[in-house]
């Protein structure tokens, strides 16, 4: 059964390693457990719904206790406080187009508010309903992921948008297909919510962002249908599949998507290299990226990530002999770990992995062993079942993400970990931030910084805390010249920054796209663009 105030499945957890615990404890401050409410106590703060009972509609408290936040800080620090804030009047779980299209005709006449809602992974704030005057129904799309349509020849399946990432890749998989679309919150988010906010796989730099891989699909909004045919091509004036990508649910629900899928290939490696400093790492990466090499990652950390990575992988033996080899061949302090996936035939693989080692070697690059990227193949979505435990532990950890072409990258890193660092000096407090490269560009990159700080015993103090770190390393992504989100989405939480990215103008634009799918502001209000 999935956690109700934390990452993931209840029956999964990552243990913390005690080296790491007492690492922690010494870079941050200790941690002291928090008093999580309960949910019991946390119904009491579930106001009665103020919609009438109908068939379309549930308005059992704990469902729609389910459907108030996602997956960010601000929302873990109020599911785990009992503080929820706003709450959906109902929830409605549409099986079909028709059903959504009925359900938008409801809300008009009712004057209620949707939002659509797919796995609920938003780190950003999307899902969370605002106080309204209006009632407020969330719309829980997981009945609505059904592999719809094959079609082989052309390598496109059809499914329903609320379609889970394991249940789609098992009836892929079933074909001899794959989507090869795999983001951290694989387990639990949907293909609708991938395409809403412009999601990023980790293996992106292979199979492409949910922009290339979506080919089309339908839209139901309150002005009617949008149908979106699966073109290879077409020079037919602006691509409107661009109007749903990013959408974040405000101009109409996806009910169905087409995704262009590929044969699953006969390899699948990941390899560790180790190079020696980051000036060094990086340019490794720009020359990979530029001989255009068939990888399908690469992922760069910096020296205090990889340390940080090699502390938390427990295993403490292994990391020590790891590292005593590793300093033999010239891995020293600032040695950066480099996660390259390579994928494809067995004759393309082989060739690949001998040009990017030799590449990579160069620059003094040391490989691990294909155990190492064995073991974080094997780890890849263990990761967020971690928060679960440091929050235990009494640590809070929140992730942000941009973008910025080469020429920006190093200033642009060094100045948001510098903002998280000092955020919290006032009050006597230290933030552990760390930073990897997540997808990589011919002409930039991506960052992707995670940060740590103590948890106060207050939740307000903890808000407080986070607003101010989110502030501050936001301010500094947007003077640096970086993208308020690369793969995260707006929701609330990155809006206030989204003015100085898109200019007065294309803030307008987006406004009058609002209006045209949505003239009475029915659908997921406040989000994206305020
Ligand atoms: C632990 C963790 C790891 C993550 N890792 C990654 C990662 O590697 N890469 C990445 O890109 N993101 C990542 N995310 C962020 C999140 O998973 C993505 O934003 C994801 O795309 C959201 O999908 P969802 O189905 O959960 O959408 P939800 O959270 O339910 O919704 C997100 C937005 O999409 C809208 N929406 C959802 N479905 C539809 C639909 N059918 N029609 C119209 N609008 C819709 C909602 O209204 C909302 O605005 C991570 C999040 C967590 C918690």
């Amino acid at each position: 059964m999935r956690r109700w105030n934390g990452w993931g499945d209840e029956t999964v957890s990552a243990a913390l390693p005690v080296r790491a615990a007492e690492t922690l404890a010494a870079w941050v401050g200790p941690g002291t457990a928090p008093h999580d409410a309960t949910p019991e106590a946390s119904l009491t703060a579930v106001p009665p719904s103020r919609l009438a009972a109908e068939g379309r509609l549930t308005l059992d408290p704990w469902t729609r206790l389910l459907h108030a936040r996602g997956q960010s800080l601000p929302d873990w620090i109020a599911l785990r406080s009992g503080r929820i804030g706003a709450v959906p009047d109902a929830v409605a779980f549409p099986e079909t187009g028709g059903d959504v299209a009925a359900l938008l005709a409801w809300a008009r006449e009712r004057g209620a508010r949707l939002i659509p809602y797919g796995g609920g992974t938003s780190v950003a704030g999307h899902v969370n309903p605002q106080t309204s005057e209006a009632p407020v129904v969330t719309v829980d799309l997981s009945r609505l992921s059904r592999l719809v349509a094959f079609d082989e020849a052309s390598r496109l399946a059809t499914f329903g948008a609320g379609v889970k990432g394991p249940d789609l890749e098992a009836a892929l998989r079933a074909h001899g297909f794959t989507l090869g679309h795999f983001p951290q919150s694989f387990e639990l988010s949907t293909l609708g919510g991938w395409v809403a906010t412009r999601s990023s796989g980790q293996q992106s730099l292979g199979y492409g962002r949910i922009e290339r891989l979506f080919a089309g699909g339908r839209v139901e909004t309150p002005s009617g249908r949008l149908d979106l045919p699966p073109f290879p091509a077409s020079a037919a004036g602006p691509d409107l599949r661009e109007l749903v990508l990013g959408s974040e649910g405000r101009i109409g629900v996806l009910t169905e998507g087409t995704v262009r899928v590929t044969p699953v290939p006969a390899c699948e490696e990941v390899h560790g290299v180790f190079l020696p400093d980051f000036p060094s790492a990086i340019a490794a990466v720009r020359d990979l990226a530029a001989m255009r090499l068939p990888l399908s990652m690469l992922r760069l950390s910096t020296p205090e990530e990889t340390r940080t990575t090699l502390l938390l992988a427990g295993h403490e033996r292994l990391i020590r002999a790891l590292e005593t080899y590793l300093s033999l061949r010239g891995a020293r302090e600032e040695k950066c770990l480099l996660l390259v996936g390579i994928t494809g035939g067995e004759n393309l693989v082989r060739q690949t992995r001998r040009q990017t080692l030799g590449a990579l070697a160069m620059r003094g690059g040391v490989a691990a062993g294909k155990g190492f990227g064995r073991e974080w193949n094997r780890n890849r979505f263990r990761a967020p079942y971690l928060r679960n435990s440091l929050w235990e532990a009494g640590w809070a950890v929140d992730t942000l993400e941009t973008a910025a072409p080469w020429s920006r990258v190093p200033a642009l890193l060094a100045s948001v970990e510098s903002a998280l660092r000092t955020g919290l000096a006032g009050e006597g407090e230290k933030v552990h931030a760390f930073t990897h490269l997540s997808h990589v560009y011919l002409d930039g990159s991506s960052l992707y910084t995670t940060y740590l700080f103590r948890l106060a015993a207050d939740p307000g103090v903890n808000l407080a805390r986070w607003r101010k770190l989110k502030t501050a390393a936001s301010d500094a992504i947007s003077a640096g010249g970086g993208t308020i989100s690369h793969q995260h989405g707006v929701g609330t939480d990155h809006a206030p920054w989204l003015a100085a990215e898109k200019g007065d103008l294309g803030i307008r634009a987006l406004r009058g796209l609002f209006r045209t799918f949505d003239p009475d502001g029915l659908l997921n209000p406040g989000k994206l663009v305020p």
